[in-house]
């Protein structure tokens, strides 16, 4: 199979029929063999009921139902493993994303980007979502060193090679992009055409911000030092006790030399601190050296639960 489709959907039930009539035109013109995979993510508003019906109509329609909403990232997750296609294409299911834009994707992965990554160029979505939503780019690209305009855009392209190596959790499909980039995969970056939601509402509010900050942290830990952590605590936890260590001896020194009583500086507060708080990183660098080498699965079975599939 040359394509695959892959829709994470939650509670999209009105714009799946245009969204189906608009891929299978984009999809014939390319004359690939394609499948279209709904993943249904708890949905309650009948949009399982509605690809079980697409899919009796036309067999390229495949779906996987969760038994409640686990999140984009697990679903992408899901959609991912279960894929046939040599290339991969991910949309949102609300039509913000246009149809019409898959064959500039297709372009780009058959000239050998390994993953093309959209641009909503042209945001249609509120002020207050695309404001913070610029300030994330420009941090996450400063501090990952990855130059992108837009990490988070639903619409994206991948090689086959790229998903199987890419586990997202939790919110981290935000960091796609990242995550490829770190394991060395080419990647590009391309303008498409947004369109304001017209069915249904965003399924994100406010705390989307204080998420992806916290798993902008998280993301550098884990491409930078995933697989040393001893590195980020150790050289950290060295610094702090080497200066604590000198301070005391240095408070030592004056005691010996008679400019008793040293209790009362504050200086030696300072220096009883580092030092614990060196030997404290150092250690949790090596407790995090051991989790690393029993934890090397990419084991995501218990991200997600799939009650049934339509194949
Ligand atoms: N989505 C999902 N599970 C969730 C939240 C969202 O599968 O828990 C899907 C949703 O149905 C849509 C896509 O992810 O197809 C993007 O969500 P949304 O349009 O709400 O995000 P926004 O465009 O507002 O950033
Ligand atoms: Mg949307």
């Amino acid at each position: 199979m040359d394509l695959s489709i892959v829709i994470p959907c939650f509670n999209e039930r009105e714009s799946l029929p245009e969204l189906f009539r608009q891929l299978t035109a984009v999809l014939e013109r390319t004359k690939r063999s394609y499948e279209i995979l709904m993943v249904d993510d708890g949905s309650s508003d009948g949009t399982w009921d509605y690809v079980a019906e697409a899919h009796e109509d036309d067999e390229r329609i495949r779906g996987i139902r969760f038994r409640r909403n686990f999140g984009k990232s697990a679903a992408l997750t899901a959609g991912f493993a279960e894929a046939r296609g040599d290339v991969v294409i991910t949309l949102d299911a609300d039509l913000q994303d246009d149809p019409d834009e898959i064959p500039r994707f297709l372009e780009l992965i058959d000239e050998g980007v390994d993953m093309v990554t959209g641009w909503k160029q042209n945001r249609q979505d509120p002020l207050e979502k695309t404001l913070p939503s610029r300030l994330f780019n420009r941090v996450t690209s400063r501090l990952t060193g990855l130059d992108l305009h837009d990490f988070n855009c639903g619409f994206k392209g991948y090689r086959r090679a790229v998903i199987d190596e890419i586990r997202v959790q939790g919110d981290m499909h935000r960091f796609i992009p990242v995550l490829a980039h770190q394991q060395g995969f080419a990647i590009a970056e391309l303008p498409v055409k947004h369109n304001p939601r017209r069915h249904g509402k965003s399924k994100y509010g406010f705390e989307r911000y204080l998420r992806g900050a916290t798993d902008l942290v998280t993301i550098i830990f884990l491409t930078k030092y995933a697989q040393r952590p001893g590195h980020l605590f150790g050289g950290g936890g060295l610094l702090l006790g080497g200066a604590g260590f000198a301070i005391c001896l240095y408070m030592a020194i004056l005691w010996f030399l008679g400019f008793r009583p040293i209790g009362n500086r504050p200086l030696l507060l300072l220096g009883i601190l580092l030092l614990i708080m060196g030997v404290q990183f150092v250690s949790i660098g090596l407790i995090g050296e051991m989790l690393s080498r029993l934890t090397t699965t990419t084991d995501t079975s218990h991200a997600f639960s799939i009650r049934e599939r339509l194949d």
